[in-house]
């Protein structure tokens, strides 16, 4: 293992790593976030990397917040791109950590090709991403023989109502499982959409707040029952929502002890949605 760790690359001066830090627990970073924020002169980070991860981060004058606070003004996502290639261009070793994976809903292809099209070399970390390792530690395996295939990443972000992109009909016969990212805003529609499209409303639905964190709360509901639960339990974002039969596997793997990552450094992303 040593040998691994030392022949991980350089983080040459004047370039951009974008990098996942993977939903919340610490261990889920790669040896190559590691290496980066080892060495790294700069690390723009988001609100959704956890309190866990950037407390232990050495020298923390070199995080920088990108970002997006809801409610607040928060930069604007061409803001965030012209400040990696500013900070590239000083000749700084420039981290863009994202929670969960760079490419899934984070923008970071956006941010690639910003940093492409300025010519900054850059490197892609993948992460965990809260979709399939938030659920884990949760206790609900995105698939699973006999139940399914087929698995769905969706966006609950641009579900509102005018300009909703989602083939409904077509997702819920073809996809036996769903899992959305930013829905919980949007759980009143999901549930209508789903049953339309011929879900029953028994059908398992799961919340999972703050995932792989100390304060991760798994909620165990169904279609129709979802939003009054997600109500009274007052649920925080950020929220991964998993719809399908898989989730009613989590009552026998329900492995994870929060209090193993530490009760006194709550998650309280700043924004999140
Ligand atoms: N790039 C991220 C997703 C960013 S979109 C990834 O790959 O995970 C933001 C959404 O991610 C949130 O609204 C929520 O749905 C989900 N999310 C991210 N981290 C989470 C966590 N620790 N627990 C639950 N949901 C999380």
């Amino acid at each position: 293992m040593k040998t691994l760790i030392d022949n991980l690359p350089e983080f040459t001066a004047g370039s951009v790593w974008l990098a996942g830090a993977g939903p919340g627990d610490p261990g889920l970073l790669t040896l190559h976030a590691v290496n980066a924020i080892r060495q790294a002169d700069v690390i723009i980070h988001d609100a959704l990397v956890s309190r866990q991860i950037l407390d232990a981060i050495d020298n923390p004058e070199r995080l920088e917040y990108a970002g997006k606070r809801g409610g607040k003004p928060s930069p604007l996502q061409r803001d965030i791109s012209l400040r990696l290639i500013e900070l590239a261009r000083q000749g700084k070793r420039v981290l863009r950590l994202k929670g969960g994976d760079p490419f899934v809903f984070g923008r970071g292809g956006e941010e690639a090709l910003a940093l492409a099209r300025a010519d900054i070399p850059f490197r892609i970390v993948p992460g965990v991403t809260a979709g399939v390792g938030g659920l884990a530690y949760a206790g609900i395996p995105v698939t699973h023989r006999d139940v399914n295939t087929v698995v769905s990443f969706i966006t609950g972000h641009t579900i509102n109502g005018d300009h909703e992109d989602v083939d409904w009909a077509a997702l819920s016969r073809g996809s036996p499982v769903l899992v959305f990212y930013m829905g919980l805003s949007r759980l009143a529609t999901i549930r209508d959409r789903l049953i339309d499209a011929g879900r029953a409303p028994d059908h398992p639905v799961a919340l999972v707040s703050k995932a792989a964190t100390p304060d991760q709360l798994v909620i165990i509901t169904n279609l129709a029952d979802c939003v009054d639960a997600a109500e009274t339990s007052g649920i925080e974002a950020p929220v991964i929502i998993a719809v399908g039969e898989v989730v009613a596997l989590q009552s026998s793997l329900d492995w994870f002890d929060a209090g193993e990552l530490g009760a006194d450094a709550p998650f309280n992303p700043a924004g999140g949605v």
